[in-house]
């Protein structure tokens, strides 16, 4: 395969600050903790710990993931004030996703400001983070819908006044692919671009890799692809497109994809996975029921696992249903052990499993087990035995025991 990225993309993981924003859900500063060391771990570059300014647990499991020394840059959210600034030089990060509206929408109707009025708080906002000895990646929020020419304006002149990177956000998920491809390769020049994409119309992995086929260097992603609305970038989506499609090789553990990172943070959330979801989907990414499917996964599992689930830390499923055929069931039966069966008593095992399927049941074990030894009629060793049974009828008779 054809590499078609000139670098190795960067990752900056916001679960505990874009994902934490996902309505109703809250994590204490120990969890974000866990989830920080398990970001750092599978080879995340910035971890996007909060928003300084948003409460003290916040300022709390910064504090704590920036004394971690996990070895990964400690990022924080911070609007363009001196404020916000020193609660996060002061509480340890190494970073700032210093954001700043870009779209005369948020810049005028949000903010009711004007643009020489952000212009300036924005200048004086990255001078101030260098001065405090940050990093500061300077972001612009709506970029999507922001008149270009400005953005490149607060973008360049922002470097000049020591900004180290910029962040192009699509804010409420309105990019296509292809006015990605057109927006991204200016700014470029300018600093390294980050791309932040959010998955309304569920464009958000595919604006994502546009953002880094031209010329971006960091993906913003979450976990499972949690975060306001529908959700921001998931991860485990851009890693495995990327290694599996593209062909590059992201540094990343994807073997740790699913347990423990995915499980974790779905767990500490409470925000299930569709069970359909790629990669990480709770019951069904990596199942097959169908007969055709099954059987040829039985032979080469290349046949309809695009993903091997191994690669991710999953493992395949087999399950039994209406759409079964003879190798699943076949496989089923030797899984279980001690079933020696005649194509016949395949063929009528497999015709009461799919009977069960068809009335929309799952087929179990124990299930299959009760079909095979009806079908290969075991003579079973009773649990109790029936000593007498007397049955006394009648409309005048006493009814009796004995
Ligand atoms: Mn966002």
């Amino acid at each position: 395969m054809i590499a078609l990225f000139v670098h190795k993309p960067r990752f900056l993981d916001t679960t505990l600050r874009d994902g934490e924003q996902t309505p109703g859900v809250t994590l204490t500063p120990d969890q974000k903790l866990e989830v920080a060391c398990a970001l750092s771990d599978i080879g995340i570059d910035v971890i996007e710990a909060g928003s300084a300014a948003a409460s003290e647990g916040e300022l709390t499991a910064i504090g704590l993931i920036s004394d971690a020394g996990l070895g990964t840059e400690c990022c924080t959210y911070v609007r363009a004030l001196p404020y916000d600034i020193d609660l996060a030089a002061d509480a340890g990060a190494d970073s700032v996703h210093l954001v700043v509206p870009a779209s005369d929408l948020h810049i005028v109707e949000k903010m009711r400001k004007t643009r020489d009025e952000v212009y300036a708080m924005a200048m004086s906002a990255v001078e101030y983070a260098k001065e405090r000895g940050l990093i500061v990646e300077l972001s612009g929020e709506d970029a999507s819908r922001a008149d270009q020419a400005f953005l490149s304006h607060i973008f360049t002149d922002g470097v000049a006044h020591g900004a180290d990177r910029l962040c192009f956000c699509d804010t409420v998920g309105i990019l296509t692919p292809e006015r990605t491809a057109e927006f991204i390769p200016p700014l470029t020049r300018i600093a390294p671009v980050s791309i932040h994409c959010h998955n309304d119309l569920g464009f958000a992995l595919p604006n994502t890799i546009a953002a880094l086929k031209s010329g971006a260097s960091c993906a913003h992603v979450t976990v499972n692809g949690l975060g306001e609305r529908a959700g921001n970038t998931p991860f485990e989506e851009v890693v495995m497109s990327l290694e599996v499609l593209y062909g590059v090789d992201t540094g990343i553990h994807t073997e740790r994809i699913y347990p423990p990172l995915s499980t974790l943070v779905a767990r500490l959330t409470g925000i299930d996975l569709p069970a359909n979801k790629a990669i990480v989907g709770g019951s069904m990414a990596f199942t097959h029921e169908s007969g055709i499917h099954a059987h040829g996964v039985l032979r080469n599992a290349r046949t309809y696992e695009p993903v091997p689930p191994e690669m991710v830390g999953r493992t395949r499923r087999i399950v039994l249903g209406k759409h079964s055929g003879k190798a699943s069931v076949e496989a089923s039966l030797n899984e279980l052990g001690g079933y020696t069966v005649t194509a016949e008593q395949l063929s009528a095992i497999l015709s009461r499993v799919k009977t069960l399927g068809e009335e929309g049941k799952r087929v179990t074990d124990a299930d299959l087990m009760a079909i095979a030894d009806t079908v290969l009629q075991l003579v079973c060793t009773p649990a109790l035995s029936l000593r007498q049974f007397t049955v006394v009828s009648g409309n005048k008779s006493t009814p009796t025991r004995r």
